[in-house]
């Protein structure tokens, strides 16, 4: 398979490329992202070949029908990061909340969110590139909180790669900043800013296109990379688990082969989702995707009215930090793919140029065969949190807004896939409050839930309070190229 772009070609970057050159330099002309040319078909015989399957074997057998050049051993060694989940036989377990709905856990990697299942294996496959070309790699990574730890830990002491990761400092959780503070790795960066995430990752973008800033890595033999879901290398892993959720199901006796399902997916940069887009263009039996946000609200207004408008929005803090995004950067692969590059073009220079874009009306109905949203206030999250808590099933303040989707936007009474993006000890205080204890440290309220609804805080988490801080460093984004140029 073959990549192009989403804006179309500046007639300086070549028109197609390799999936190693897409995950290697992922920016293609004008700004746009690199897209597959064709995707891969499966058919009813691939799904039924799988339904037993080992999540690495049904994983090989996606990525030779997408056929890519990543060697079958470097893909092997790559899948081998799952053995670092919980139970490596069964990496993304399916739990049964209600008669027709399963939550689908993405969170029992390392750092015990969804990021860690494209992250784990896409680090290795990256490093290994770089070596066999004999090239270095600088990785820059802008976070809201679950991408900084995934991608530290996937490139912690990983040869040819250095990783420089800006996270907005007051934006995360307790424990995501102590997953990253606390690394201990000394080819890693780790840089607070004065400012939300849609600074951290404009300032990201900006220096990915900036050319005095890689010239003088050029002098410093370093090439840039992005392991933001820009990535494509991050999306081809995203598709995997849609695939394997739905073939779950199917084991289970829960919905026979070919039944269409509902997909919930709390949405920010819209990765996760366009994975599960990718995944029913494939011929998974998806009935609609239901994207879920918290109240920037953006992508549900897109959905609903076919406007994408910037103007006079700011961003909000909620208690789903990882959902706190104005700019959804994979949106633009689904305008690619419904509407083609000069529209998709036409429609991300609007963006840029005026701050918005609209839909036409036949536009928004193709949208909408494939996608409805909504959106959940921080209140609401509590209380989905606490009513499914009494039943026994603790989740964090992301999965929550699914909850809401789940009650609104069923037309039909299917199979529901609810999208678990992070284990509740990432965001405890919250969890802890909607349940009725008020936590000003996240160690407090870790215990205290634990203690009070018999779930365990992993090792892992328990443990990043008793590390030193290895990374102090605060600034302003004016001063992120000075930062990283010294590190370098
Ligand atoms: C990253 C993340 C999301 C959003 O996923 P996207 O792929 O950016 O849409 C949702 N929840 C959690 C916990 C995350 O870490």
């Amino acid at each position: 398979m073959t990549f192009i772009e989403t804006r179309g070609n500046d007639g300086r970057k070549p028109s197609e490329v390799t999936f190693s050159e897409a995950i290697l330099s992922p920016s293609a002309s004008f700004g746009g992202l690199y897209v597959p040319k064709k995707l891969p078909e499966l058919g009813f015989d691939f799904f039924k070949a799988h339904i037993d399957s080992h999540y690495s074997d049904l994983s090989r057998a996606l990525f030779e029908k997408f056929d890519v050049d990543v060697d079958p051993e470097d893909l092997d060694n790559a899948l081998a990061r799952y053995n670092r989940f919980d139970d490596p036989s069964d990496p993304v377990p399916l739990v049964k909340v209600e008669e027709d709905a399963f939550v689908s856990e993405l969170w029992h990697g390392p750092t015990r969110a969804f990021k860690d299942m494209a992250l784990q294996p896409f680090g290795y496959i990256l490093s290994r590139l770089a070596q066999k070309r004999g090239e270095h790699y600088l990785i820059m990574a802008a976070t809201s909180g679950d991408t900084g730890p995934a991608t530290l830990e996937t490139f912690k002491n990983t040869p040819n790669i250095k990783v420089a990761c800006l996270y907005p400092s007051g934006g995360t959780s307790d424990v995501q900043r102590l997953q990253m503070v606390t690394e201990e790795a000394s080819n890693e960066k780790v840089i607070g800013i004065r400012g939300n995430f849609d600074d951290a990752q404009t300032a990201l973008k900006n220096l990915l296109a900036s050319e005095s800033f890689n010239a003088r890595l050029k002098e410093s033999h370093t090439e840039l990379s992005a392991a933001n879901s820009v990535n494509f290398g991050r999306i081809i892993f995203q598709i995997i688990y849609h695939v394997s959720s739905y073939l779950r199901l199917v084991k289970e006796g829960e919905v026979s082969l070919g039944e269409p399902v509902y997909l919930i997916v709390p949405s920010g940069n819209f990765g996760n989702v366009l994975g599960g887009y990718y995944a029913k263009k494939m011929g998974l039996p998806v009935e609609k995707l239901l994207i879920s946000s918290n109240i920037n609200n953006i992508l549900t207004e897109l959905v609903t009215k076919g406007e994408y408008d910037l103007r006079g929005k700011s961003l909000i803090q909620t208690t789903s930090p990882a959902m706190d995004i104005l700019k959804s950067s994979n949106v633009e692969r689904v305008l690619f793919d419904k509407f083609g590059a000069e529209r998709t073009k036409q429609l991300m220079d609007d963006l840029n140029e005026k701050g918005v874009y609209r839909l036409s009306e036949d536009e928004l109905a193709m949208l909408r065969e494939d996608f409805d949203a909504t959106f959940c206030s921080d209140e609401e999250g509590k209380a989905i949190i606490a009513k499914y808590a009494k039943k026994g099933y603790i989740m964090d303040p992301h999965t929550a807004t699914c909850f809401k989707a789940y009650g609104e936007l069923r037309k039909k009474s299917l199979k529901t896939v609810i999208y678990s993006t992070a284990e509740w000890t990432k965001f405890s205080p919250t969890v802890s409050e909607a349940l009725g204890h008020r936590a000003k440290r996240d160690l407090d309220a870790l215990q205290w839930i634990s203690e009070h609804y018999g779930v365990p805080v992993p090792k892992v988490i328990a443990d990043l309070f008793e590390k030193p801080v290895i990374h102090d460093t605060v600034v302003d984004k004016e001063r992120i190229e000075e930062e990283i140029l010294k590190f370098i």
